[in-house]
């Protein structure tokens, strides 16, 4: 593989080396706290921006904008229209400026900059504009009612939809930008004020897109970033007495820390959490297809992904053909930094998060499991692990029950499919499942019977901004995305008239 790299644009650089602060009040805003936190490149390890650990005073400050915003109705009360147009000039701006988003996303999180481009921005801007789409179609509804007092009195009633008040949003860092809009967009097309917490590990872009988004005229306050640790900052961002809702996508853990507060304040809760995703392929799949879907579905962004296939089930009469094939597929994946437009695999996004991915790998090298281990990345530097394909584990290790989030994937014979559905089923996850096959009945069986929030035939991890998404068990609560995405966002009044 050639080492070329994707060459760093000037603005990049101007951007990486700024005295970064919050986002408060449509503007930069130094933090109370003179702490800082160091932004490194996965690739190297090097430390190449630094940003304001906020305190819990910054927050409330955060809080308080918006809050200040939404009772003034700068944003919410905005006819539907213009605040459509608002955001779609906002989505206009993020795609003026792909490339420069893009670099920043693999230079803090260490993807391929194909996919910073490609999912990153890309994918926002479907989402970004599908989202404006919603705010001209908010509606609620007219409902006849049976009160018969006082005798002869005639009603009318129905319900509106208003938008819930200042939502905080908390982003994990496997998709800063792309998941951070996935909260941003809802809360502003509801009329909401938001406050938003990405990862300390990446909190660039959100950064970024904050100042586009003043830059689309979307009034000070309504949007505002804090960046932080996640004990202190968000942990006083998700726990503030005027935030109406937490939206929030991370590990289960964290999430059920957040379930709990909320439960406390009644406050509004989406949990987007993680997944031990099942694949169960049949004997008549298509192995082209296989191979295809479940290399993407396993180890795009190097299986730092929720929904990632993780599990795969195969049935006996095809598994020794697929693990040959996914052999060769894996053994053919060049390792290398994101800015290097060859690599397929990249580094993972910290050496903590390596770390943890390496201590599955252990146990399971010292249980003696098989392991087909793929190309190794650059040698003394970055954060990286080999693709590795795990052959038959033993149900005792804990690379087949806990979520990895890595480029490791189980690879499971199984004598039929029913035994393939019992042992998918045999988690305490329900994010997502795929069923591959070419016989319809089978398939919508399965469809029925896997226990996920989204189950596909025939592909994996394969999203779109009209298909509700979210998880049963404990992969979460809640959906996001399609017609009824803002609903979410919103209270619902009811209206009743008497004459
Ligand atoms: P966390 O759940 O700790 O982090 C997710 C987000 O929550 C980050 O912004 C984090 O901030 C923030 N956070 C952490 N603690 C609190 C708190 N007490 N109150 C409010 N916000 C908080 O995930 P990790 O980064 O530790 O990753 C651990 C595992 O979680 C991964 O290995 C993976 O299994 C899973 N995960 C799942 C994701 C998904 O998409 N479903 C995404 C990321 C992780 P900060 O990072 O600054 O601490």
């Amino acid at each position: 593989m050639s080492d070329t790299q994707v060459a760093v644009l000037p603005s990049v650089q101007q951007f990486l080396d700024r005295q970064h602060g919050l986002w408060v009040e449509g503007r930069q805003s130094a933090s109370d706290s003179d702490k800082r936190l160091e932004v490194f490149n996965p690739a190297t390890g090097q430390v190449i921006a630094f940003t304001a650990d906020a305190s819990a005073q910054d927050v409330d400050r955060a809080v308080m904008s918006g809050w200040r915003a939404f009772v003034a109705r700068s944003w919410c009360g905005k006819l539907p229209a213009e605040r459509e147009r608002i955001l779609l000039r906002f989505a206009d701006l993020v795609e003026q400026h792909t490339e420069e988003l893009a670099q920043l996303e693999t230079l803090e999180q260490g993807k391929s900059i194909h996919i910073s481009r490609a999912f990153e921005v890309g994918c926002t801007l479907n989402w970004m504009r599908y989202t404006a789409g919603l705010t001209t179609k908010i509606a609620g509804k007219t409902l006849d009612l049976s009160i018969p007092m006082p005798q002869g009195a005639r009603y009318q009633a129905w319900t509106r939809k208003e938008p819930i008040g200042v939502v905080a949003g908390i982003v994990p860092w496997n998709f800063p930008l792309l998941i951070g809009m996935w909260k941003v967009m809802p809360a502003l097309a509801a009329g909401c004020s938001i406050v938003i917490k990405p990862s300390e590990t990446t909190p660039l872009t959100l950064l970024r897109v904050a100042e586009l988004a003043s830059e689309a005229g979307i009034p000070d306050g309504v949007f505002n970033v804090v960046t932080g640790s996640g004990a202190v900052c968000g942990a006083a961002l998700t726990t503030h007495p005027h935030i109406a809702k937490v939206s929030f996508t991370g590990s289960t853990a964290t999430g059920k820390q957040i379930a709990r507060s909320a439960a406390d304040r009644l406050t509004g809760v989406t949990l987007e959490l993680g997944g031990k995703n099942p694949a169960i392929v049949l004997k008549d799949a298509d192995p082209s297809w296989v191979i295809e879907g479940l290399m993407t579905g396993s180890f795009l962004n190097q299986g730092q992904v929720c929904a990632a296939s993780s599990r795969i089930y195969i049935e006996a009469p095809l598994f020794d053909t697929l693990v040959s094939d996914f052999e060769q597929a894996v053994k053919s994946l060049s390792v290398g930094p994101g800015m290097s437009p060859e690599a397929h695999i990249n580094p993972l996004v910290s050496r903590a998060h390596c770390d943890k991915v390496q201590t599955f790998l252990d146990e399971a090298q010292s249980h003696h499991a098989e392991l087909i281990t793929g190309n190794r990345g650059p040698n003394g530097q970055g954060y990286y692990v080999s693709p590795t394909l795990v052959v038959n584990p033993n149900a005792s290790l804990r690379l087949t029950r806990e979520e990895v989030f890595g480029p490791v994937v189980n690879l499971v014979r199984v004598a039929d499919g029913e035994e393939a559905l019992r042992l998918a089923n045999d988690s305490e996850y329900g994010l997502t499942a795929s069923v591959w096959t070419q016989n319809v009945s089978k398939a919508l069986e399965y469809t029925d019977r896997l226990q996920a929030g989204t189950v596909w035939v025939n592909s994996h991890t394969l999203i779109d901004a009209n298909l509700p998404f979210g998880g049963m068990k404990q992969s979460g609560t809640g959906r996001d995305f399609g017609p009824d995405w803002l609903d979410g966002w919103c209270e619902t009044k009811s209206v009743c008239v008497r004459y």
